[in-house]
């Protein structure tokens, strides 16, 4: 955990969200400025900047978020209508929280994977 950290700060609750789950491992919460119908973020509990920071030592956790990421999934509706999963890494792609966090998009269709 990292006092600093925003994303540790929601996982412990001291900033409000919109958690869609949580357990040991996993958190996840509405993204606070929607780029879609269902934006939700999906992130471990444990502070790792991001993928950079995280590895097969992570096996359980990263587990754990591919099966909350379908469960949302289900949950909001967009199971079968389809969804994105993405994770920022660093400068180039535009990461502005450094905790690691895999977006899952969806409810109408997203278009073509990157802008030009
Ligand atoms: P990144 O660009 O790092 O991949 O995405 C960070 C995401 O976190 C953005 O989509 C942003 O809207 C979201 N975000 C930043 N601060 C907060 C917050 O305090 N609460 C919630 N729910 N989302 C946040
Ligand atoms: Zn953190």
């Amino acid at each position: 955990m990292n006092d600093e950290c925003i994303f540790c700060r929601i996982v412990k609750g001291e900033i409000p969200a919109d958690i869609l789950y949580q357990d040991e491992l996993v958190t996840s919460f509405r993204d606070i400025n929607p780029q879609a119908p269902v934006h939700a973020l999906i992130i471990p509990n444990r502070h790792a900047a991001n993928l950079g920071e995280m590895g097969a030592a992570d096996a359980e956790t990263l587990g754990r978020i591919v099966d909350v990421i379908n469960q949302v999934a289900t949950a909001e509706g967009i199971a079968r209508t389809g969804y994105r999963v993405l994770v920022n890494t660093g400068p180039d792609a535009h990461q502005e929280v450094m905790h690691t966090h895999f977006h899952l998009f969806g409810g109408r269709a997203l278009g073509p994977m990157l802008t030009p």
